[in-house]
């Protein structure tokens, strides 16, 4: 059989990012971004080998942007596009893994939008508008909650009235599942452990971050809960603060729900502590120039990161390695020694050398000699989307 194309396809409220994922091949076929649509500027970029290019797409919606990338796709792929993977970010409790796409799953992503009132309709506008370009071809939803549903209830439940989970659906989901279980499926193989057997504390650290704690191939606890701001401090969002900040403003300030949110969501993480920028890149240069703010919010963002690591290491058997990955965890060597230098509780240590040469997608072990492994490990998520939707196609 002929090596499979997949499409992968991640839209957002007002853009789409796609892959060409071919199983046989690591790097993609076609990948790209369509921006601003629905507006006069909406554009779409894409890169395929080694070229860039960009086309205008004046006031395309989701569908006629998905209908100028099919020549493309079909380019690309030399004709042979064998199925569709969806992102979808909130699976609720109803998917534990990736599903077929049918009118029933479309009605269970409507049905769990109010959890993801800004994602899950954006992930429908996607899957509506490839369903009707693509009517024949398989159509698999990838759920970033879903790898969570394996939690044990002590950790997915708050400690809130029951009423408020069983009525509501209040509890935690836990996010970035695809980028935690595809991670920890590679530190497996690099580490030459069963995944079966094997414990890992995960930090999946991009614009959102979170942590993870995989026991034998299983999420066990994730440090994201209900909505993805809970957890760490992260690009622009909080992470945790006390639930009575919200009428703590409300009283003091006369903020408003939708001030407080956006507050929350968008201006606070490490934009807010430093008042500077969201963008790790950006801050670890102001330090560098003495920049207080952005210092300070590196030392925040690191020691927020080892008491989540420390946390979830209560849900491991043992410890087989810390996985570092995403954006900040794949190129930060200064995040990953600051966040470590705070865990010599769990005996960990890097080597400065081994630290500094794993960047910019480069694999491997980063610990010192005779410390518990630390692995940096780029993600793929588009890679994990491609392999459960072909897995689906074999079924
Ligand atoms: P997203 O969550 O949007 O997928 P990414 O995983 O690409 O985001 O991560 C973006 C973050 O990674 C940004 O804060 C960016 O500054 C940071 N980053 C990327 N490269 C580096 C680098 N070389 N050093 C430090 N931080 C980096």
């Amino acid at each position: 059989m002929p090596a499979r194309n997949i499409l992968v396809i991640n839209c957002g409220s007002s853009s789409i990012k796609f892959a060409l994922v071919n199983e046989a091949h690591s790097q993609f076929a076609l990948s790209g971004l369509a921006e601003r649509l629905g507006s006069h500027e909406a554009v779409l970029h894409w890169q395929r080998g080694g070229e860039r290019d960009s086309l205008m797409i004046p006031n395309a919606d989701h569908r006629a942007a998905l209908a100028q990338l099919l020549p493309l796709v079909h380019g690309a792929a030399g004709g042979k596009l064998h199925g569709i993977g969806h992102r979808v970010v909130h699976g609720g409790e109803r998917f534990t893994s990736a599903r077929k796409i049918d009118a029933q799953v479309v009605a269970a992503i409507q049905a769990t939008a109010p959890l993801a009132p800004l994602h899950n309709p954006a992930n429908l506008l996607g899957i509506e508008a490839a369903i009707r370009l693509y009517p024949n071809l398989t159509q698999v939803a990838v759920f970033d909650t879903a790898f969570h549903q394996t939690l044990p209830e002590y950790a997915y439940r708050y400690a809130l009235p029951e009423p408020l989970y069983r009525e509501h659906g209040v509890r935690r989901y836990g996010f970035h599942g695809t980028s935690h279980r595809y991670v920890s499926h590679r530190a497996a193989e690099l580490a030459g452990l069963a995944l079966g057997d094997s414990s890992w504390l995960s930090a999946h650290l991009g614009n959102g971050c979170s942590t993870c704690a995989i026991v034998n191939g299983q999420s066990r606890d994730t440090s994201m809960g209900l909505t993805p701001l809970e957890g760490l401090a992260m690009g622009t969002r909080s992470g945790d603060v006390d639930p009575n900040l919200h009428s703590h403003l409300a009283r003091t300030l006369g903020w408003s729900l939708e001030q407080i949110e956006r507050m929350l969501n968008h201006d606070s993480g490490l934009q807010g502590l430093s008042g500077l920028s969201h963008d790790m890149r950006s801050l670890e240069q102001a330090r560098e120039q003495g920049h207080a703010g952005a210092t300070l919010a590196i030392e925040v963002f690191c020691y927020r990161l080892a008491k989540s690591l420390a946390a979830m290491s209560c849900a491991l058997p043992q410890l087989d390695g810390l996985i570092f990955t995403g954006g900040i965890g794949e190129n930060s060597a200064l995040v990953r020694s600051k966040t470590v230098a705070h865990l010599k509780l769990l005996n960990l240590a890097l080597d400065p050398q081994a630290n500094a040469r794993c960047i910019r997608g480069v694999a491997g072990p980063i610990q010192a000699y005779g410390h518990p492994r630390v692995l940096v490990v780029p993600t793929n998520e588009e890679r994990q989307i491609a392999l459960d939707t072909l897995a689906l196609l074999t079924n």
